[in-house]
């Protein structure tokens, strides 16, 4: 699965949610998250994010590794 990291945060610019295919990324309070079981990992929302906030999981920079787990929490705690 994709993940959105830091930089969405206070951002929320949305071009991602026009790009993605099936619809997963959705607005959460101060920035935006992919759900991790409907992403079908086509990458279309990573070029367009203006502050390259969208990574492929296992690419996520260390510095933000824990925005992997803050997606799927997002999710478990709707
Ligand atoms: Fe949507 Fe594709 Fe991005 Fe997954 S990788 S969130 S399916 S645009």
């Amino acid at each position: 699965t994709y993940i959105i990291a830091e930089p969405c945060v206070d951002v929320l610019d949305k071009a991602c949610i026009e790009e993605c295919p099936v619809d997963c990324i959705y607005e959460g309070g101060r920035m935006l998250y992919i759900h991790p079981d409907e992403c079908v990992d086509c990458g279309a929302c990573e070029p367009v994010c203006p502050v390259e906030a969208i990574f492929y999981e296992d690419d996520t920079p260390d510095q933000w590794s824990g925005y992997v787990n803050a997606n799927v929490d997002f999710f478990d705690e709707l």
